[in-house]
């Protein structure tokens, strides 16, 4: 028997909701009972919390007051009210973040949180525990689908040296042993050295589940199918965090780990987004949100079924509503419902960050996915990064085991020319590539806005 799970589960959780009215349980238990209401009760549930938010906007933050006009449309249709509010990118929110605050806050109340803005500058918003308990919660539904509660141990795989500073300096070992049940491996710049004895921790404590970023836990995978190491225990699940999950991550995390691979799809300053059930559909947290899709250049709203930029209302934030918020990744959304019975919608796809995509010098896009699968020909190269500092011209960095330049550096060459054509493309080989602000490993960054490039 795990008694730290028991503890967490019987005595911690109980004694938090007791003194200090934590709800993530409740909570957890509300979106359970909905996520499988018939497709009007979802919209009904769903209609009338948007109102609630529209109208607490019009009436109670500054940025949002001059909207007043749509009340009676918010009342009768608060979905096409929405989209009568205008987009809201990151760079315009962070002009004043103030005007966004509701005028009926309780300001001791509020929690500070910040994200990494698309060039790195650090967007802070507030938000508060009724917001951040509905988080949780979304986050503890989509984990209890693999059979995994808030006690279940865990093994966190980061990448993201910062984070595990500053869980360092909360002194991270013993809440992370005896509260959340968890061990930490720090996956920046793994010692393949070190390995075995990695394995060795997991082989001894068993968790339940892994969770971390995707390309953590991926170059983890990877040392261990080099290595020859195995685990002796059936994970319940592999979950992916933060980062896009590609689909060779994917497959090297199954075979590795022999479990089911679960893309967690969360952000900061927008909660979790959507969770993939065990038949493989990425639910979205449809109480918790409303999700739009806009193309790229027009701005336009687009169907289902076509790529475009998220726009993310949460519906659980009234201290500091973002209405339509710009998260900068690029989604597709699904009009098919799920084998699995939950009738929250479907994301067809997550496909990257909106920075991720390249410019061509005649207007093309090109992913930075193109890059990544060009250059997994190379064995030898363990890291790159591709950064487009202008439509005709980009650097490379890589990393190799030996230092060396690769021997069919040449043929990724060509491709790379072939995929941005007339650009000046340098190469640098490096000892290691830094994170970017926000902590994550990004192989692919463009260095200039969209605009202006047609
Ligand atoms: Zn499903």
């Amino acid at each position: 028997m795990d008694i730290i799970k028991f503890g967490i589960e019987k005595i911690l959780y109980p004694l938090m909701e007791a003194k200090r009215g934590n709800h993530v349980r409740a909570n957890t238990k509300v979106l359970l009972a909905s996520e499988r209401l018939s497709l009007h009760d979802l919209k009904s549930l769903r209609e009338e919390r948007l109102r609630r938010l529209l109208l607490h906007c019009v009436e109670h933050v500054p940025a949002y007051r001059q909207y007043k006009e749509l009340v009676p449309q918010i009342v009768t249709d608060p979905f096409t009210a929405l989209t009568n509010f205008p987009v809201l990118t990151k760079d315009a929110f962070r002009m004043d973040p103030e005007s966004f605050i509701a005028d009926d806050a309780d300001r001791s109340t509020l929690i500070a949180n910040n994200s990494g803005g698309s060039s790195g500058h650090p967007v802070q918003f507030y938000m508060n525990r009724h917001t951040v308990e509905y988080y949780e919660a979304a986050r503890w539904r989509g984990l209890s689908w693999y059979g995994i509660t808030p006690g279940s141990r865990s093994l966190l795989i980061w990448g993201n040296p910062f984070e595990l500073d500053k869980m360092a300096e909360r002194r991270y070992r013993l809440t992370e042993r005896y509260l959340k049940n968890r061990r930490i491996i720090p996956a920046y710049a793994l010692d393949p050295a070190a390995m075995p004895e990695h394995v060795r921790l997991f082989n001894s404590y068993r968790p339940e589940y892994i969770y971390g970023y995707a390309g953590a836990i991926a170059l983890f995978a990877r040392l261990m199918k080099e290595q020859g190491l195995q685990l002796k225990h059936r994970l319940k699940a592999v979950v992916s965090t933060s980062e896009t999950l590609q689909p060779w991550q994917r497959e090297l995390m199954e075979e590795v780990f022999q479990a089911p691979v679960v893309n967690e799809y969360g952000a900061r300053d927008g909660g979790i987004i959507a969770y993939q059930c065990p038949e493989g559909g990425m639910h979205l947290s449809a109480e918790n949100l409303v999700a739009e899709v806009i193309d790229l250049l027009t701005g336009e709203l687009l169907p289902a079924g076509e790529r475009g930029l998220l726009l993310v209302t949460d519906l659980n934030n009234f201290v500091q509503p973002r209405l339509r918020y710009q998260l900068g990744d690029e989604v597709i959304m699904s009009d098919q419902l799920c084998s699995c019975g939950r009738t929250l919608p479907l994301l067809a796809e997550v496909c990257g960050r909106e920075d991720d995509i390249f410019v061509t010098a005649d207007g093309q896009f090109v992913h930075g996915v193109a890059f990544a699968n060009c250059i997994k020909r190379l064995p030898e190269v363990d890291a790159f990064q591709i950064i487009q500092l202008s439509p005709t011209e980009a650097k490379v960095l890589l990393v190799t085991r030996d230092g060396l330049e690769p021997p069919g550096l040449d043929g990724v060459k060509a491709d790379y020319q072939a995929l941005l054509p007339g650009a000046k493309i340098t190469y640098q080989l490096v000892d290691a590539i830094p994170p970017s602000p926000s902590g994550k490993t990004r192989y692919a960054i463009r260095q200039f806005p969209l605009e202006n490039t047609r």
